[in-house]
């Protein structure tokens, strides 16, 4: 039977409580957003928050609820069959928050809502369309689901305005059926993501992949170069962390340096950036990394 390894020395983190994090906790809290940073008390949020060398802030919102169809083993969010309806007057809320707040780079992200019959397709690119009138300096990214692989959702997100298409394969092929969901599938996501860059050449689409499940070198290797033949443009490898006991262990906490050989692996196979290290999150410092790496 796998014993849980120890939290090795760089993944003790503080989360940050500084002045400047009270700072945005303040402006935040007239906005009623939910932000994944927050709730999910990520460690990263004063890097992604404050913004970095460029100053762009990136903040990482929820949408459609916090309950999802979906129960991936790997991931803390509650699973419903049957979520809330959704808010009709959530994409013009959202849009109007964010374009307040004075973010430079924005994630939407939602729950997986099987239950709708377009997904939740159309309510995201609602949202994207209202930011982009509101302001149109913003840049916006989104990190859906697979939509249960129907190509015309990925169409209507694709076609809405947004900067960046994101949709994770979260682990290597061997792996799908034990970290994910049943209804996910590694080349149906494959094929949500290739789908989005045909419908939109302009698009820069960003993957993501857990490390740490029990993958092997090659298996890491098969993925990323399965993302580049889907024509991925970018790609983030982080540590998968066991979000309680009720979830799929960790198999082994991967050395910085290992990150470190994915970076340098994934920018050799042509990706436009490789964001690879145990902290990173599919969502990491997108706004400073677009800036640097797309924008340049
Ligand atoms: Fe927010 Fe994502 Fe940055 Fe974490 S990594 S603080 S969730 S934007
Ligand atoms: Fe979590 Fe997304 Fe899986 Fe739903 S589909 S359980 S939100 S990872």
């Amino acid at each position: 039977k796998l014993k849980q390894p120890r939290l090795p020395s760089w993944l003790k983190t503080d989360i940050p409580s500084g002045q400047n994090f009270g700072k945005i906790k303040r402006d935040l809290r007239g906005l009623k957003l939910h932000t994944v940073c927050e709730e999910a008390r990520c460690p990263n949020i004063g890097d992604c928050w404050g913004g970095g060398e460029h100053q762009t802030a990136t903040a990482t919102i929820m949408l459609m609820g916090d309950e999802c169809t979906r129960g991936c083993r790997f991931c803390s969010v509650k699973t419903n069959r049957k979520p809330q309806a959704l808010d009709p007057h959530e994409p013009e809320h959202t849009a109007e928050a964010i374009s307040r707040w004075g973010l430079d780079y924005v994630v939407l992200t939602s729950v997986d809502r099987d239950d709708l019959p377009d997904g939740g397709s159309n309510h995201f690119a609602e949202t994207i369309s209202k930011i982009k009138s509101k302001a149109p300096h913003i840049l916006v990214e989104c990190l859906t689901g697979d939509f249960g692989g129907s190509l015309e959702g990925v169409e209507t997100v694709a076609r809405s305005g947004l900067d960046v298409y994101a949709h994770n394969i979260e682990t290597v092929e061997e792996l799908t059926p034990f970290v994910r969901d049943r209804r996910a599938g590694f080349r149906q996501s494959l094929k949500v993501l290739h789908h989005a860059k045909k419908t939109n050449p302009d698009l820069i689409t960003k993957s993501s992949i857990m490390l740490g499940c029990g993958e092997t070198d090659e298996e890491v290797l098969h993925a990323l170069e399965a993302l580049r033949e889907a024509e991925v443009d970018c790609v983030t490898l982080g540590q998968y962390m066991r979000p309680t006991k009720r979830h799929m262990k960790v198999h082994e906490y991967v050395t910085p340096e290992k990150f470190k050989h994915w970076e340098t692996k994934g920018m050799e196979l042509g990706f436009k950036y490789v964001a690879s290290g145990p902290l990173v999150r599919s969502s990491y410092k997108a706004g400073e990394f677009y800036i640097s790496n797309i924008l340049k």
